[in-house]
């Protein structure tokens, strides 16, 4: 046997390591652990959506489909993104349907970004851009929000490309925002959008937390700027489907025929009974999912209410199901530090906020997901009230 194999490429190494994963294989006892981490809906997929792709298997749906997406999941994205958002593109080219948000964002990337070629991407961050940007030889260009109270302004796009050392193709929106809660209205889009126009920067926003928004209805920058937006969608938050890996990109038809091999190539396809069982979801009124809205929010009181008691500063959460909560300063501590004593101590996960930022003040706070059951979400703030009291 050759003792010369040749080493795995480079982009894949450099991938920053799966920092939860590798904190939680450190952390001693986790079977006792209480997991308030993940970003992963507690309810069941609608029994709906279960009977039409049980239905589709038993159908036969199990052959190639279209690549781009079945014609009939295609029309069902544009009636749903319609009713939802009042987004109006003229026909399913406008579509292409993805393994899921995070299959959007690679087809994207290596669609528009050429190597060495720049991401404009606001910080915090869910923390797969990075890698999939990495695989796509792209650079990332971070945009530390912290500086605004995590919201991003047009003052901080043109800081940005100021001093940007590489040509920037694009910025990455999120909102409702992953780790912060954040988002924004009409018209502060309004003003990110003459921002980006002026700019001539294409935008990428990832609007999967979009169903998930407490304070006002979400708006899609889409509406505003579709000749050079490509708004990314699906079905894991909303509709609880995580496990289903159903996503979609809606764009100009001109871009999206080239996302589209990119696609093909990478996956060629959604499983067609998938995309059956999609379709059906699509079609579910925003009445029929107001039952997890209403307890997420129901959720989001509670733990916002209990972490400010314990003096932590949450960020105002509008969306999504998460809290971003700064360490009361008696602790002294930072995210890392604070999360893997609860950890190792008071057996709750949390994420340190470092995770998603390159920027210092990411630091000082945690994430929280309350996305999980209502029982563990009491079970994990009981023991951490407990830690906190002892560790005070
Ligand atoms: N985008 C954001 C902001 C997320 O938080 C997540 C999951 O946590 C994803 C995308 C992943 O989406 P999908 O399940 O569609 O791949």
């Amino acid at each position: 046997m050759t003792e010369t194999l040749l080493p795995v490429n480079q982009a894949v190494v450099s991938i920053a390591p799966d920092k939860l994963l590798g904190f939680q294989r450190q952390v001693s006892g986790i079977e006792d652990l209480t997991f308030l981490t993940f970003g992963e809906p507690g309810f069941d997929t609608p029994a709906v959506v279960k009977e039409a792709t049980i239905d589709a298997i038993n159908n036969n749906r199990s052959h190639y489909g279209n690549s781009q997406g079945e014609p009939g999941v295609r029309k069902a994205i544009l009636g749903y993104m319609k009713d939802r958002y009042d987004l109006d593109y003229p026909s399913i080219d406008n579509v292409v349907v993805t393994v899921g948000v995070t299959e959007a964002m690679q087809s994207i990337f290596k669609t528009l970004i050429a190597k060495g070629e720049g991401l404009l991407i606001p910080e915090p961050a869910y923390g797969s851009y990075f890698a999939s940007l990495s695989l796509a030889d792209g650079v990332a260009v971070p945009i530390d929000t912290a500086k605004n109270k995590f919201k991003l302004t047009p003052a901080l796009v043109d800081e940005a490309l100021a001093q940007a050392t590489v040509p920037v193709r694009a910025i990455l929106l999120n909102y409702p925002n992953n780790p912060t809660g954040v988002t924004y209205s009409k018209a502060e889009l309004e003003e990110l959008a003459a921002c980006f126009k002026k700019h001539q920067i294409w935008v990428i926003s990832d609007e999967i937390y979009s169903e998930l928004t407490y304070a006002h209805d979400h708006y899609s920058i889409g509406k505003l700027l579709p000749e050079q937006t490509l708004v990314v969608n699906g079905l894991s938050k909303s509709h609880a489907m995580t496990g289903y890996r159903f996503g979609f990109i809606l764009g100009p038809a001109s871009v999206m025929q080239y996302i589209q091999k990119v696609h093909g190539s990478l996956t060629y396809s959604v499983p067609t009974f998938i995309e059956d069982g999609a379709e059906t979801a699509l079609q579910m009124t925003r009445a029929e999912l107001d039952y997890m809205k209403e307890s997420y929010q129901d959720r989001r009181d509670f733990a916002k209410q209990a972490l400010e008691d314990l003096g932590f500063d949450v960020v105002d959460p509008e969306g999504a199901f998460y809290l971003f909560a700064k360490i009361p300063a008696d602790f002294g501590t930072d995210g890392w530090t604070f999360a893997e004593k609860l950890a190792e101590e008071g057996k709750v996960a949390v994420i340190p906020g470092a995770a998603f930022s390159h920027f210092k003040e990411a630091n000082a706070y945690i994430r929280i997901s309350y996305a999980t059951a209502q029982d563990q979400l009491e079970i994990g703030f009981a023991k951490l009230r407990d830690y906190i009291e002892k560790a005070r």
